[in-house]
């Protein structure tokens, strides 16, 4: 019995035959990049998908995130979330940020308002938070935060593309929102990212920021970056959005299939369906408490033993790192939450071609990991 393997996600794209004549256009046409013809039709397609005015596109989230940094000119110490992948900090990194890290929230894996509070000193500047898998943040307590201690916010909404929230537009908050089209993303441009601002002034900073600091052709005001989309990639995005609604809501019934399957086993608990949003589906996280039969980790090695390679994101914390532990506040004391969630989670496999068989494969492991009588 020999199955293909299956990862924890495969990235979806368009008919290759639908995207030739674009292809083609561009190869005749020779504009490569520089916010060409697709570049502008992919910012205002995003645009109005998400219901924002000013979207700008770049070659991948963590350049986005890196130049959100500089245009909102954040400097000093920033509050951030441990438990996210290593890109959000590494941002704060390349424009010598210190990261300060506060502890999650344990139902929603987010921030918590009342850690950050906590964590902001007179070197404070901003916060950088993160919709992790997809679930909002407390917006609303964070922005009261930030107008209280006048502070900047920059959301890595990396994991949130296609999240729709009922008590209004998720990416209308804070100054910024990063999304990321990384090829293991819900909407993916092979690589690629964008930055969500709220003002024509930032939209025209941003887009001179990620072409070198130029205004024109002959005047440099900022050491700018090369953070450009080009158009090969911005074509796909166009493609991928039409088939954006079939890929979620296939997502959604692999998550159905999960929670209906598992929120009876002893020691996995799911995460939490908010009311308040309709979910992108774009991981399924587990946590695997110790009524379980086995360790996370025997779980997670019994599926690689399957061909099923679920990840254990996010572990190790970032501030668990080597190169982060020496910030005060990557101590564990100081993150209980997020250390106890980082040894207990695993992300199972969800994607649009996720089939029945291998679905029930990786469920019916899950429910029975020691393969026999209990
Ligand atoms: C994927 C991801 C990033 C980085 O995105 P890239 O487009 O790969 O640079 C940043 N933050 C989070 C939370 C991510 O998941």
């Amino acid at each position: 019995m020999s199955h293909d393997p299956v990862y924890v996600t495969r990235p979806y794209l368009p008919p290759l035959d639908e995207l030739m004549p674009d292809f083609r256009e561009i190869w005749d046409s020779r504009v490569l990049t520089n916010s060409g013809p697709y570049h502008q039709a992919l910012e205002k397609a995003l645009a109005e998908y998400l219901e924002v005015e000013y979207v700008s596109l770049f070659c991948n989230a963590t350049i986005a995130l890196v130049t959100a940094l500089q245009a909102l000119k954040v400097s000093g110490e920033v509050v951030t979330t441990p438990y996210s992948f290593v890109a959000t900090s590494h941002s704060l990194l390349w424009n010598n940020i210190r990261p300060v890290f506060a502890d999650i929230n344990p139902v929603t894996l987010n921030l918590d308002p009342d850690a950050i509070e906590r964590a902001i000193t007179e070197h404070t500047t901003a916060i950088m938070p993160v919709h992790c898998y997809g679930v909002p943040c407390d917006t609303e307590a964070i922005q009261k935060i930030a107008d209280k201690y006048k502070l900047s916010v920059i959301y890595d909404a990396a994991h949130a593309f296609g999240v729709k929230r009922n008590s209004g537009n998720l990416f209308a908050e804070g100054d910024i929102s990063v999304l990321s089209f990384h090829a293991t993303k819900v909407f993916n441009t092979l690589e690629g990212g964008a930055i969500v601002c709220r003002t024509p002034e930032m939209k025209r900073h941003i887009d001179h920021l990620k072409n070198f600091g130029f205004v024109d052709e002959v005047t440099v005001v900022e050491a700018g970056i090369n953070g450009k989309m080009n158009e090969m990639q911005a074509a796909i995005g166009l493609h991928q959005l039409s088939y954006l609604d079939d890929a979620l809501s296939r997502r959604r019934i692999i998550d159905t299939r999960y929670r209906e399957a598992l929120h009876r086993v002893e020691g996995v608990n799911c995460m939490a369906v908010f009311k308040d949003a309709a979910s992108n589906y774009a991981y399924f996280p587990v946590l695997i408490n110790d009524a379980y039969p086995i360790s996370r980790d025997a779980l997670y090695a019994l599926l690689r033993e399957n061909g099923i390679f679920a990840r254990r994101y996010f572990f190790p914390l970032i501030s668990n790192f080597a190169m982060y532990q020496h910030f005060p506040s990557a101590d564990p004391a100081n993150l209980p939450v997020a250390s106890q969630v980082a040894r207990q989670v695993l992300c199972l496999p969800i994607y649009p071609e996720l089939n029945d068989e291998d679905l029930q494969r990786i469920i019916s492991l899950v429910q029975n990991p020691t393969g026999g009588n209990k």
